[in-house]
């Protein structure tokens, strides 16, 4: 049920003021070719929109946060969705007092500074996303 990975190029670079978080991310990973791998990244921005998945309901909840915060950690991974190299990243943010949000990344969140890395990782079958009846999620098959 698991599967074994072997480590392949490692990538360290920043994203662009007014980049979309996960729409940047996810495009570095597709402009550099990553179809597996895990994504971290560190910086600040000046909004945020996360969502919550709403398990009974099974549907996101989306939660706006329209103020300056940091990236404390954003921890993401990599695989194929179809044909597509798809990005699923969780962010934790910060604000003026420690407080801490968190949730699940979608777009709309706005880069002030990002620092990111991303490793790449090697397996023989590709690792890709399936509806899941159980959960309503698209999770690897
Ligand atoms: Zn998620």
């Amino acid at each position: 049920m698991h599967r074994q990975f072997t480590r392949g190029r490692l990538f360290m670079g920043r994203l662009s003021r007014g980049d979309d978080l996960l729409g940047a991310l996810q495009g570095k990973c597709r402009e550099l070719s990553v179809m597996q791998g895990e994504v971290r990244a560190i910086g600040a921005v000046a909004c945020a929109r996360i969502a919550y998945y709403n398990q009974s309901e099974r549907k996101y909840e989306l939660v706006h946060l329209s103020r300056h915060l940091e990236i404390l950690s954003l921890t993401g991974n990599v695989s194929l969705k179809g044909e597509e190299i798809f990005l699923h990243a969780h962010v934790v943010l910060g604000d003026e007092e420690g407080r801490a949000f968190g949730g699940h990344l979608v777009e709309g969140t706005e880069v002030f500074a990002c620092e990111l890395t991303i490793q790449e990782l090697l397996t023989e079958a590709p690792l890709s996303r399936g509806m899941d009846d159980e959960t309503g999620l698209f999770l690897w098959a």
